[in-house]
């Protein structure tokens, strides 16, 4: 491979990344500085969003490349790696036909992890014909390796997981396809609402799940989120 044809597939890497994080935001799927977004190079490393910028407005030149411990490799001194790319590097790490990952906060399958909605059961036609089964994974904390030890069950067989209290990532052959599994899965459509209208008042009340014992560390990352340290 040439020098040229690699710094073709990266550009346009970068365009689709930065398209995806826009259409993300324009269906509510990420607000603010929520997500992210990365995509496997023909050498092996990562292209990933930035931390701390608004995923649905970014510049090709605000990506950042880093190696498969998440140490940055190339990019703009003012733009650190997402502080959540150990959940993307956990997947390209064990699934080597994935090229593209996408990790965000749709409200509707935050709020099914919410309610106790699993979607791993056969309550939705249409998310189970484009996806199969979506489990959920356990609760971990923002930005620690322990997100990747919490989808360690179910990386291998599946293509889409929630994440309990948090959000979901799905993962595919390329950017472009993974937004059309968003498409389809993630943006609420009326029989998930209905769903979760059903299932609501059984749902769990005051459940604890470790998030309390974070407060203080979500305080503070809130405080980095709004002084642009953080994704
Ligand atoms: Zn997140």
């Amino acid at each position: 491979m040439t020098i040229n044809s690699y710094a073709d597939i990266e550009a346009a890497l970068r365009a689709e990344m930065v398209l995806c994080g826009r259409l993300l935001y324009e269906r509510g799927l990420i607000v603010a500085g929520d997500g992210n977004l990365s995509a496997r190079l023909p050498d092996g490393s990562i292209l990933i969003t930035p931390a701390g910028l608004a995923k649905g407005m970014l510049n090709p030149e605000d990506l950042v490349v880093i190696d498969h411990h998440g140490q940055l490799i190339r990019g703009s001194p003012e733009r650190q790696p997402s502080s959540e790319r150990h959940l993307h590097l956990f997947v390209y790490r064990h699934r080597p036909d994935v090229m593209a990952c996408v990790h965000a906060h749709p409200p509707t399958a935050v709020g099914a992890t919410l309610a106790g909605v699993s979607l791993a059961e056969p309550i939705l036609p249409e998310a189970l014909i484009a996806l199969g089964p979506i489990p959920t994974a356990p609760y971990a904390r923002t930005g620690t390796t322990e997100m990747g030890e919490a989808i360690a069950p179910f990386v291998a067989d599946h293509d889409a997981i929630l994440l309990a209290y948090h959000g979901a990532i799905t993962y595919g052959s390329s950017c472009s396809r993974h937004f059309t599994v968003w498409s389809r899965s993630s943006i609420a459509p009326a029989p998930t609402r209905c769903a979760l209208v059903r299932w609501c008042p059984a749902s769990p009340s005051g459940t604890d799940c470790g998030i309390s014992r974070n407060t203080a560390c979500f305080s503070r990352y809130g405080t980095d989120l709004m002084e642009g340290r953080k994704t």
